[in-house]
């Protein structure tokens, strides 16, 4: 028989207080995507303390089940509104990633994301530059594509760049890496996404930019939250959201019923919620309908903290639920993130319901009246 294999989980262990103040209430499995799908205790929050604690206190060894339970989490946040312990679920789950991944134990899919950022910058593995017809010059506002709108939904910055096209914005692309924000849900060593941040923040100053833009919610959430952690950010950081929402955007009419899903980064982590809604509100003739989980109790996707590489299915099925309850009230989902476009898009190729998903920046590119 193999011996066990306990590990040393430095990380996880600096959180060991706060996770004995779990009380096991369980609030935390009425929201947690995971657990709506798989029904299984360990999925939940609590049950990932628990084992985060074992590891810790090495009373559980680092086996298969326990490696592949501390990666079933989105790091979607909404464990953590509901928890009246106000436990950091989403810190405690990436501390023991971070250690399990340090003592060797890592998902094939994680182990070929973090090559593929080693050698191609991005975490698809995609060598071949795509070319969006604009130059890498000096100017005051940038914006940051991200790997997911780059490589897997071009249209989004095509969209984004038609649009600030057509608002007279002067902006800049930028040489831009991964910004790391996979690696960081993941537990990759922190100095490979370190690395990234620093020569993401040169191409950024070299430019001379004050603004820098995002389509992404997890690349500005990194921005914002992680990289002043470990690099001088000296520039401003914001969605296209908030920008578009203090333009007076002149729309087409657009008489139909258009629902919002919120990014787990974007909305729980950075509290970005009235730009979108008010964008979305200037368009004539479109009736906004909310779903019935909005805002801070938004459901996720289904597809972030490495899930959607390591778990597609669960990803999928996630996504399934969320696009069915949209196509129940609206015609278009909108979103403000590729990779939750992305992920619904999948979702919706389960249960295949009537209803256009699409990232704000398509939506309004083609509504922009010029
Ligand atoms: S809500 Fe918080 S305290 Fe309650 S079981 Fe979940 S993690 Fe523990
Ligand atoms: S962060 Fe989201 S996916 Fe992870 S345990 Fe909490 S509710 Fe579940």
């Amino acid at each position: 028989m193999p011996r066990k294999k306990y590990i040393k989980a430095e990380r996880a262990k600096k959180l060991e207080k706060e996770m004995l103040t779990c009380t096991f209430c369980g609030f935390c499995k009425s929201v947690c995507p995971y657990f709506e799908d798989n029904q299984w205790d360990p999925s939940v929050a609590r049950g990932k303390v628990i084992l985060a604690y074992g590891l810790a206190r090495q009373e559980i060894p680092a086996d298969d089940s326990v490696v592949q339970r501390l990666y079933q989490c989105t790091t979607c946040k909404d464990c953590e509104r509901r928890c009246p312990s106000n436990i950091r679920v989403v810190d405690i789950v990436e501390a023991a990633r971070a250690d399990l991944v340090e003592a060797g134990c890592v998902l094939p899919a994680h182990k070929k994301v973090i090559e593929n950022v080693k050698k191609t910058k991005n975490p698809y593995g995609e060598t071949a530059a795509v070319d969006f017809g604009v130059p890498i010059k000096k100017a005051e506002v940038g914006y940051f594509i991200g790997c997911t709108a780059r490589y897997r939904q071009p249209e989004i910055a095509r969209h984004t760049i038609s649009l600030l096209k057509k608002l007279n914005v002067d902006f800049t692309l930028v040489d831009e890496v991964c910004c790391g924000s996979t690696l960081q849900r993941i537990g990759a060593k922190e100095k490979d996404y370190v690395r990234l941040m620093k020569a993401n923040v040169d191409a950024v100053k070299k430019l001379g930019v004050k603004k820098l833009l995002f389509t992404c919610a997890g690349c500005l959430r990194m921005f914002k939250e992680q990289y002043p952690k470990y690099v001088e950010v000296p520039f401003e950081t914001e969605h296209l959201v908030q920008f578009l929402a203090r333009q007076n955007l002149k729309l087409k009419p657009f008489p139909k019923r258009i629902t919002y899903h919120d990014p787990c980064h974007l909305g729980r982590h950075l509290k970005i919620y009235d730009e979108p809604r008010k964008v979305i509100s200037m368009i004539p003739e479109a009736k906004f309908v909310e779903l019935a989980e909005n805002r801070e109790t938004a459901r996720c996707c289904g597809g972030g903290g490495g899930v959607r590489s390591a778990d597609p299915q669960a990803a999928q099925r996630i996504a399934s639920r969320r696009v069915k309850s949209a196509s129940e009230i609206a015609d278009i989902m909108v979103s403000s993130c590729p990779f939750c476009v992305s992920n619904l898009r999948f979702g919706n190729e389960i249960v295949k319901v009537d209803i256009e998903i699409k990232d704000i920046a398509e939506l309004v590119d083609d509504l922009l009246v010029t």
